[in-house]
């Protein structure tokens, strides 16, 4: 495929941004929903070689064309060689591989997140039982109930502290 003219790479662009139904957002750059994980994160911008598709929700651009039912040639670009289409299937089968164990560690903070959010709930549980018991005048209950809730914060705080330590690694 030639390459294309500046006037043709607008026009692809703007094609592409009507069939996506996406909206003119100023400087040559259209935005909408993603047709692959339906966030309003799609980006398209008139490039220097073709047209410059970006999803700010993660996708990639191969990912969002299939979505649309769209081939490479939408944004422009040249026919790969059979080489280069190797190295960018390869790519892109890595790219997927991470992605999947990312979306592994973000569900595993989820449910440790809630497994500490029903920890803080049995935590407040208890405090409030101390309340009841001091109230009653019954402080024997009330001390072992507090010894009881502190270990269980305690116990939570070095939970806390290790999932922050496991945050800048799923965030890179
Ligand atoms: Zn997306």
């Amino acid at each position: 495929m030639a390459q294309l003219t500046p006037e043709a790479i607008v026009e692809r662009t703007i094609a592409l941004a009507d069939r996506l139904g996406l909206r003119p957002a100023g400087g040559n750059r259209w935005r909408g929903p993603c047709p692959r994980c339906r966030h309003r994160s799609l980006q398209l911008r008139a490039g220097d070689r073709g047209v410059l598709l970006t999803c700010w929700g993660g996708c990639e651009t191969a990912e969002v064309l299939a979505a649309a039912g769209l081939g490479w040639a939408a944004l422009g670009c040249r026919r790969l060689t059979p080489e280069e289409r190797e190295a960018a299937e390869a790519a892109a089968l890595e790219r997927a591989k991470i992605a999947a164990v990312r979306r592994q560690e973000r569900m595993a903070l989820a449910g440790r997140l809630r497994a500490l959010d029903a920890g803080l709930e049995s935590a407040a549980r208890q405090l409030a039982a101390i309340c009841f018991a001091g109230a009653a005048g019954n402080t024997a209950a009330a001390a072992a109930l507090y010894h009881a809730g502190l270990a269980q914060l305690r116990h939570l705080e070095a939970r806390y502290a290790r999932l922050i330590g496991d945050a800048p690694r799923m965030a890179a």
